[in-house]
């Protein structure tokens, strides 16, 4: 970690036009004096065109430019980016108002005709539930990002995109970088509702597109089944059993494996969404068959059709005792879900050689700047 603390500030961050609520907008419209109509041309700026420079919009009278700036402030600084898989896959770091640094990831996938793309972002700098594998766990918490620095990251990343001469589309948001994003529940939600309403509301991703990972905050969880939205949720298990769980995810002594399954099968009783199971197989720590088959026993136990396995293969950190599991290990645990009849994939892992993958995010800048 390099975060360099004498360059941190306290205070809460710039409020930002993304964050804002149609009242806060109309008075500001008001303020400077322009007409109600001005508000859709405003908001098709920022999330149609994914732009955050009032300077640049001649649509709007050149007088009024400079006051609409101010609320438009610079929420992240890009301090560097790294590209890896040929371009594929990039990482941004940004730095924030008080200096602290935050990551997010994109991946472009090429299918068939079209190119397919997916972002992960951070909900917080660093994360307090300490998965001892986890890079961002060793960080603690920071503290939460607001409305204004999520929705930063996604438009941030569409203008890259753009640039980057892919059509600037993002298909998939992922709450799977920093942070845990049930414990900043109400900011997320907020932003999980700008990222997913029909633009020029918001930037128009579809709610299935976008996949929330949690630990396992199990109130959260119950909460976010009744937002009314088709989101995908991730369960970041990482072992069938407590004694285990309670070792690589500590929020497991609060609810245990048996109180977030629960949970994950109610979101989808309500939602009718399958849940994602992630497990991170760790070389002699949670790879036996004896625990592939206590996991399918449990998941089976809740009934069928419910659930998939998404199974990661552990991105070393530095200096970690945590090491991947074998290639055999890894074929032999998918093998015996899949005989339990329990859809079974291998998440490929992106971006490890930029620590750019899962769990791998820690804000350190070791690379060369741009
Ligand atoms: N805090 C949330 C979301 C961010 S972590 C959560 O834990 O779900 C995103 C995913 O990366 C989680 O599934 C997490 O368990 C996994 N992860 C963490 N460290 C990892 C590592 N070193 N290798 C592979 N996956 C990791
Ligand atoms: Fe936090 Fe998720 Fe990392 Fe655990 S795995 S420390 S919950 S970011």
């Amino acid at each position: 970690m390099s975060q360099d603390s004498s360059t941190q500030r306290r205070g809460k961050p710039p409020h930002h036009w993304s964050e804002m609520s149609s009242d806060e907008r109309q008075e500001l419209l008001q303020q400077w004096r322009l007409p109600s109509y001005r508000l859709g041309q405003l908001l098709r700026h920022y999330f149609e065109r994914y732009s955050a420079d009032p300077l640049s919009w001649t649509d709007l009278p050149a007088s009024a430019r400079e006051s609409v700036r101010t609320a438009f402030p610079v929420l992240l600084e890009p301090v560097a980016q790294t590209l890896a898989d040929r371009g594929k896959t990039v990482k941004n770091l940004y730095r924030l108002f008080d200096g602290v640094l935050v990551e997010s990831v994109v991946m472009r996938y090429s299918r068939g005709e079209g190119t397919r793309s997916t972002l992960c972002i951070s909900s917080q700098a660093g994360c307090g539930i300490g998965c001892p594998f986890c890079a961002t766990g060793q960080l603690g918490l920071q503290r939460n990002l607001t409305v204004g620095e999520i929705c930063e990251q996604v438009r941030l990343a569409v203008v890259d995109l753009g640039s980057a001469g892919a059509k600037a589309k993002l298909n998939n948001v992922v709450f799977m970088g920093m942070g845990e994003p049930l414990a900043n529940y109400d900011t997320v939600m907020s932003a999980i509702r700008r990222i997913t309403s029909e633009s020029p509301h918001g930037f128009g991703i579809t709610a299935r597109g976008v996949t929330v990972s949690t630990a396992g905050i199990v109130p959260r969880i119950a909460d976010l089944a009744g937002e009314g939205l088709p989101l995908t949720l991730a369960i970041s298990l990482h072992a069938p059993d407590d004694e285990l769980r309670e070792k690589l995810v500590p929020l497991n002594k609060r609810w245990g494996v048996g109180d977030v399954l629960d949970a994950a099968r109610d979101y989808f009783r309500t939602t009718s969404r399958r849940v994602s199971i992630e497990y991170a197989l760790m070389k002699g720590v949670n790879d036996q068959v004896w625990r592939a088959e206590l996991l399918a026993k449990k998941l089976n136990a809740l009934g069928r059709g419910w659930v998939h396995v998404n199974v990661i293969p552990l991105n070393p950190t530095p200096g970690s005792p945590w090491q991947p599991s074998t290639r055999q290990v890894t074929t032999d645990f998918m093998a015996i879900l899949d005989g339990a009849r329990i859809p079974v994939t291998l998440r490929d892992s992106r971006g490890q050689d930029i620590d750019g993958g899962c769990g791998q995010l820690a804000g350190r800048q070791t690379w060369v700047e741009p």
